[in-house]
Formats: C-alpha cells, sequence, structure tokens
C-alpha cells in the first residue's frame, strides 16, 4: 500500500469550492508530508500531450525532464482544489512528489493550494477567500492576459462596427 503513514489523515469530500475536495482528518504541523502525488513518470513531452491533447488537468511537472501523471486513483492528492489562501504546498523531493502542509492545518480543514496556472486564458477562481485574486493563473500573468482580453474584445467590437 502506498503511503500507508498518511492515509487516515486525508479524506474526500464534498467540496464547496469545486466537485470533491481533499480534507484533513486530524491536526497537521506545518510541514508535514501529508501525501506523496502519485503517479506514471512520464516524459515531459508526453506530459504536455497528455495535458493538452487528452485534457488531462492532472499533469504536474517533476523536473526538466519528467512529468508525472497524476490521473490515476491511487493519487488522493489530485483532489486538492486551488484556493488563493492556499494551506499546501506540491514540492519535489528525492524524485517524487509531495503534498505538504504550508501552514499549521486543523481536522476538518479543505486541502487547498494555488494552482499558479501557467495557461495563456485566464481562468476564473470561485475559492471565495477575502485575498482571491479572481483567477488561478500565476499573479505575474493576470495582468497581461487581461490587456491581451480587452484588446480582443476591442478588436471584435471594431471589426462589427
Ligand atoms: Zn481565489
Amino acid at each position: 500500500m502506498i503511503n500507508n503513514g498518511t492515509l487516515t489523515k486525508i479524506s474526500i469530500k464534498k467540496s464547496e469550492i469545486h466537485g470533491l475536495g481533499l480534507f484533513a482528518e486530524s491536526n497537521m504541523p506545518k510541514g508535514e508530508i501529508i501525501a506523496e502525488y502519485i503517479g506514471e513518470k512520464v516524459l515531459g513531452e508526453e506530459g504536455d500531450r497528455r495535458s493538452i491533447e487528452d485534457d488531462n488537468p492532472f499533469i504536474m511537472s517533476l523536473d526538466e525532464e519528467y512529468d508525472i501523471d497524476g490521473n490515476c486513483k491511487e493519487n488522493l492528492a489530485k483532489f486538492v482544489n486551488h484556493s488563493c489562501e492556499s494551506n499546501v504546498t506540491f514540492e519535489v523531493k528525492n524524485g517524487k512528489m509531495w503534498c505538504i502542509a504550508l501552514s499549521d492545518i486543523s481536522a476538518g480543514e479543505e486541502l487547498t493550494t494555488d494552482y499558479e496556472m501557467d495557461c495563456h486564458e485566464l481562468l476564473p477562481c470561485a475559492c471565495g477567500d477575502d485575498i482571491c485574486r479572481h483567477y488561478m493563473n500565476h499573479p505575474e500573468d493576470i495582468v497581461t492576459l487581461k490587456k491581451e482580453a480587452e484588446e480582443e474584445l476591442k478588436k471584435v467590437s471594431s471589426a462589427k462596427a
């Protein structure tokens, strides 16, 4: 069994943010390793192909060469939803991807991470946090993407006129 020591501490439940989410079943101190992001190790090119052609949202970059395809049922960490005020992060250690507590987490809390999506379109966020930046994109990309969207809109409306 994978992640034997950690499986009892987390569970999958209906989330207020999106679909199903991953929840803490016990208190966890900051820095705690919560779960491994389990999946098939594939070459980066194959990871890109799966994410684009197969619309697979569970591809994570492991290093310069490899990705992990977390789209398997053993991978509970794939249920971590996005939030702008996140309490977990994903880090690579010893060639594996781990879900790690960013702050002290109480039993019952939903585990969330900041996706900081590297994407060419704006992806709206529904996390509802006080500090919500309204998009799941990387904060540095949002300004540029917003400008692009506005210019696109101008083009469309001037073409109509
Ligand atoms: Zn948000």
